[in-house]
């Protein structure tokens, strides 16, 4: 198998700011790539690096060539911040991006895969938050691009939005399209990718499948105890289990069929809480262990302990 992207030690700084320090990865053909990381981490002027709309030191290439001279007719981008015309409806706006290829998709089946077909008539600017995401993800596909870049392709978009935005992608992966995406959520990264490359300030902490990375770094296994009974902790150490540093009250490394032994323990200590949740480890976890710092809801980086990390800020305010 070819690669569709390779980059060699890609480097962007602006001001003081060093957004790519040094980021090399390659995506095959045909895979679907997740690069993972909080706000600032650099995963925007990564896709703009490998989409040449940024100058970045190190080498790039998209299709065996620098990414300023591939054919725009092989690539669909959707950037991160993307305001179309508010007064143009979603067929509109289909037609309108469709028109500046020489081989445009039919704009009927643009909107079925984003699953626009009703709303087509609707403007932009009336449109829920998801449906006008979904109508920026068409307005990526009217080409029918052999390599799909999408940057959070599924922030702000609902639970149902973003299933369904899901299956487009699986299934535009099983017809051959390669899939870069950017996103903070795990989930997603984990539910879509091959594999998965993480970002922490600029620099590629780890790459891999989901379950290589998971098995390396993750970690064991946990329970986690909701609890604020001050006496939760001793009561756990002193029947010797291990208690998770990086976490409010979890015990590490420990079965599914253990947790009702911790559920006695508790109980005879007199121990209040309220539900215990065993999980094994994920990519949050992956990434909590080798950044030391958790992926927020807001895609916020939050330290070890609970305090959100100050993205970093804009530098030398210079045009993206
Ligand atoms: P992410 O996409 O992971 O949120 P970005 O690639 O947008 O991260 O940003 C990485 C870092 O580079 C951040 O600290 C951000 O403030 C900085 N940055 C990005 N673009 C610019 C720019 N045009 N000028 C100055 N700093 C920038």
């Amino acid at each position: 198998m070819t690669d569709a992207i390779v980059a060699e030690d890609v480097r962007r700084v602006y001001g003081d700011t060093v957004a790519l320090d040094g980021v090399s990865l390659t995506v095959a053909e045909g895979a679907v790539y997740g690069l993972i990381g909080p706000n600032g981490a650099g995963k925007t002027t990564l896709v703009r690096a490998l989409t040449g709309t940024t100058d970045a030191e190190g080498r790039v290439s998209v299709f065996g060539t620098a990414p300023r001279e591939v054919d725009p007719e092989r690539i669909g981008l959707l950037p991160q911040e993307f305001s179309p015309a508010e007064r143009l409806t979603a067929r509109e706006l289909v037609d309108y991006y469709g028109g500046l290829y020489d081989h445009a998709r039919e704009t009927d089946a643009v909107l079925a895969d984003v699953g626009l077909v009703d709303d087509d008539d609707t403007w932009y600017e009336n449109l829920s938050g998801g449906q006008k995401r979904r109508t920026c993800v068409a307005t990526a596909l009217v080409n029918d691009p052999d390599l799909l870049l999408l940057d959070e392709p599924t922030t702000g978009i609902d639970p149902t939005g973003r299933r369904s935005l899901w299956a487009l992608v699986e299934r535009l992966a099983s017809e051959g399209t390669t899939v870069l995406l950017t996103t903070h959520y795990m989930a997603e990264a984990e539910h879509l990718c091959d594999r998965v490359g993480l970002l922490a300030d600029g620099r590629l902490v780890a790459e891999g499948t989901p379950a290589e990375l998971v098995a390396e770094y993750g970690g064991d296994s946990f329970l986690d105890v909701e609890s604020s009974d001050p006496t939760a902790t001793a009561a756990l150490e002193d029947a010797g289990y291990r208690l998770a540093p990086e976490r409010d009250l979890a015990v590490e490394g420990i079965e599914a069929r253990e947790v009702s032994a911790v559920a006695e323990t508790l109980d005879a200590a007199g121990v209040e809480y309220g539900a215990l949740a065993w999980r094994q480890p994920d990519l949050e976890d992956v990434y909590l262990s080798l950044t030391g710092r958790a992926v927020g809801a807001g895609g916020t980086a939050v330290e070890r302990g609970g305090d959100e990390v100050e993205e970093r800020a804009v530098a030398d305010g210079g045009a993206r």
